[in-house]
């Protein structure tokens, strides 16, 4: 392992690196399968694990993806990380790991996630606990029933709450379960669930890690000895990430601050300058001091994030054609690229929720969920006056 670097910036763009022959300043592509030794000797330190190496690569044993995996380690201060081919990748197989006496998930939390809670994972005999931010005092008596592990996003979707994550590490590890928090919208620059208490980090690395809307991958961080039965599930499952995808993630993980960072700031811009305007009726932002989350948010992380939810005056339809008149903002569900993107969530995030639910999780047909990109600020801005006139 490489030494970490303390500043954040520094790591993302130096942490594992491996130190290439040809002098290449950053980690080749291994597109290889599987690898050679000299010897037998060599072949069983591998495998046995006294020495770390390439080996096969649906195992991540492949100098790229471990070069990667230092690097996404190094980015939540994590002892270790394993790269996976997507999110829900990451997601099934810590729940396959850790959830099997049962999972709580707290808020509301990414449709793939609670498909597979609610409906997937029942059917092997795992339960799966749903209790909105009003129910956290229901946790103590599902923790006492056997349930292993608590898994929440915060800041959620696409209501921006916040969850304390501090607070409810203590009140699961009191009762002998892991926490995991799916760090997906805050980014690892915003905020670092380790460090607060949790047990395991997930990443949609498709989101801010990836950055450019341009590929799928995934990721978790814990404690090494944590993640170690996590290996085997996703050795098994084949749920490794490819090497190309892992280079095309490391490169932008390089740059991941100077996005974030922008994305910040231009959020905030855009959610001031909506709060202002007529046409809207509400403003969710982490970063606005009448946000209900502000307090907790200011605690719990360093930036406020590049997303926010505009609430349309007029309603539903109203949105919708705010949505429609949108241009630099293009119609699409998925967050965390250089483009900004706009998507209402009943028509796409929650369409698959009666209107009585998306009720009960506060979120009404005339939201707008924005993902705010590179573009300039005042030219964001101004696409959403002329939508909005
Ligand atoms: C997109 C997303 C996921 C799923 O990630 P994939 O990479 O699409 O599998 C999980 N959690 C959150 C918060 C997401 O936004």
């Amino acid at each position: 392992m490489t030494t970490q670097p303390a500043a954040l910036a520094t790591r993302c763009v130096h942490a594992g690196e491996l130190d290439d022959p040809h002098g290449s300043p950053h980690t080749p592509i291994y597109t290889t399968t599987t690898f050679k030794f000299p010897s037998t000797a060599a072949v069983l330190d591998v495998v046995e694990g006294r020495k770390a190496g390439a080996l096969y690569t649906r195992y991540g044993m492949n100098p790229t993806i471990q070069a990667l995996e230092e690097k996404l380690a190094a980015l939540e201060d994590a002892e270790a990380a394993w790269a996976f081919c997507s999110g829900m990748a990451a997601e099934s197989a810590l729940f396959l790991t850790y959830g099997r006496t049962g999972i709580v998930c707290l808020g509301d939390a990414y449709g793939g996630t609670l498909e597979l809670l609610s409906a997937q994972l029942p059917t092997l005999g795992i339960p799966g606990y749903f209790l909105l931010g009003d129910e956290l005092d229901a946790l103590p008596s599902l923790l006492k029933r056997g349930a292993g592990l608590v898994f929440f996003e915060t800041p959620t979707n696409p209501t921006l709450e916040q969850f304390d994550i501090a607070a409810i590490s203590e009140i699961a590890h009191a009762h002998g379960a892991f926490v995991a928090v799916d760090n997906t919208f805050a980014s690892p620059v915003n905020q670092n669930p380790l460090a607060l208490g949790a047990d395991f980090v997930v990443h949609s690395a498709t989101k801010y890690l990836g950055g450019h809307s341009d590929l799928t991958a995934g990721a978790l961080m814990g404690a090494k000895n944590a993640l170690a039965p996590v290996w085997s599930w996703r050795k098994n499952l084949g749920q490794t990430i490819a090497p190309e995808i892992a280079a095309q993630l490391a490169r932008s993980l390089r740059s991941l601050p100077v996005r974030v960072e922008r994305q910040n700031a231009t959020a905030m811009k855009l959610a001031q300058a909506m709060r202002s305007h007529p046409g809207v009726a509400r403003v969710l932002y982490p970063g606005l001091p009448d946000f209900p989350g502000f307090d907790l948010a200011k605690r719990q992380m360093r930036g406020f994030g590049g997303m926010l939810t505009i609430e349309i005056k007029g309603g539903g339809d109203a949105a919708t054609r705010v949505a429609d008149k949108l241009k630099l903002f293009a119609l699409a569900p998925s967050l965390g690229g250089v483009e900004s993107l706009v998507t209402q969530p009943c028509t796409t995030t929650h369409h698959g929720l009666t209107p009585e639910e998306r009720a009960r999780r506060g979120i009404s047909d005339a939201m707008l969920r924005l993902s705010v990109g590179l573009e300039d600020a005042d030219d964001l801005i101004a696409d959403l006056n002329q939508a909005l006139a």
